[in-house]
């Protein structure tokens, strides 16, 4: 990395930024999320299946070349959905792509990007009416200061669907059934902007019945599945509330990416975790309900962070709201897409827990 961006004070306060906010479950999960910063026509961003909370441990940011970039965007250059080609070619990281969300970042005008998966967004941009709902807890925001963009697929389809909407205020953008865009000219804007749309988003987590942990350790043992590290990921199955949130389908991307589309349910058989037999592969996570959550032992990195994402997402959704959910195409298109691969296989490290 250029010695002049190790020296920006800027780029060392979204490091810190990004590496807050990737510590954080309920801001961003693992590899999901990610953060930019444009200096002259070069744009810093966060590389593909790196952890946000990793930034101040491990070098991170690519720097992408802005101007030819944002040409191919314009002109519908399939080149613009990778960016690869566009990596400044002085910088030499073998390996390392851009994220994803690549020219998402490059449509925004703003100096400082930060994308993420909070999950109290993620719970509003599931939501059928998700604009009213978030109309009404953004009031010191105007209208086209924010906007809400409904779900499409990651990448340059997401990009040219901001970029229809976008105003010359635009600052804070949901992404239904995704997360939340913020965008500054400094790190200390989008880090206030952040805080405070995450706070008026905010609502509390429906009370669960704790899992009995002893339990679920038996069912599992010796078996092709473990219990997640954090036992909070195990309400999705013990609260029939989130249970029923959960079997209405997938609600976002990495879910789909991690977890596989919506949730696959075991059954206990003479004391033991049973998958349902007509699976033709293992699935990542089986839910047991009104018990916890098992994952795979092989399950790659993130798969214990997305598991309890989405107890945390589906405890913030009253049963009863209208909500949206990915179709099979959806799910498809996320499951089969190259880049998704990439990015799994950054993360194709068994955990080794039990
Ligand atoms: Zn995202």
């Amino acid at each position: 990395m250029s010695s002049e961006i190790r020296d920006d004070p800027e780029f060392r306060a979204l490091l810190e930024l990004s590496a807050a906010l990737g510590a954080d479950p309920a801001r961003t999960q693992a590899a999901g999320g990610n953060t930019s910063i444009k200096r002259a026509r070069v744009m810093w961003i966060k590389a593909s299946g790196a952890w946000l909370a990793d930034a101040l441990r491990r070098e991170m940011m690519i720097p992408v070349l802005l101007p030819p970039l944002r040409a191919a965007m314009a002109a519908g250059d399939p080149r613009a959905e990778s960016a690869v080609a566009f990596v400044d070619p002085s910088y030499n990281a073998p390996g390392l792509r851009p994220s994803i969300e690549t020219s998402v970042h490059a449509a925004l005008p703003q100096a400082v990007v930060v994308h993420i998966h909070c999950v109290e967004t993620i719970a509003l941009a599931v939501r059928a009416d998700a604009e009213a709902a978030i109309a009404a807890r953004l009031p010191g925001l105007q209208s086209g200061e924010w906007i809400f963009v409904p779900y499409v697929k990651p990448g340059l389809p997401l990009a040219h669907e901001i970029g229809k909407r976008l105003t010359g205020k635009t600052r804070v953008i949901v992404l239904g059934n995704h997360g939340l865009i913020v965008a500054g000219e400094t790190v200390a804007a989008a880090a206030d902007l952040v805080g405070r749309v995450c706070q008026a988003f905010a609502a509390p987590s429906s009370a669960a019945p704790a899992p009995d942990l002893d339990a679920l350790a038996r069912l599992v043992e010796g078996g092709d599945y473990r219990l997640p590290n954090d036992p909070a990921a195990h309400v999705i199955a013990t609260d029939p509330r989130r249970l029923a949130v959960a079997r209405r389908g997938s609600l976002y991307p990495d879910h789909v990416v991690f977890l596989g589309p919506g949730i696959v349910e075991g059954a206990i058989v003479h004391g033991r975790a049973q998958a349902p037999p007509d699976l033709d592969r293992l699935a990542p996570m089986l839910v047991l309900p009104g018990q916890g959550v098992a994952l795979r032992r092989d399950s790659p990195k993130g798969t214990d962070e997305m598991a309890r994402c989405l107890a945390d997402v589906a405890g913030r959704i009253p049963e009863d709201a209208p909500i949206v959910t990915l179709t099979p195409a959806q799910e498809r298109e996320l499951v089969d897409w190259e880049a998704e691969k990439y990015r799994r296989s950054r993360n194709a490290v068994s955990t080794g827990a039990s």
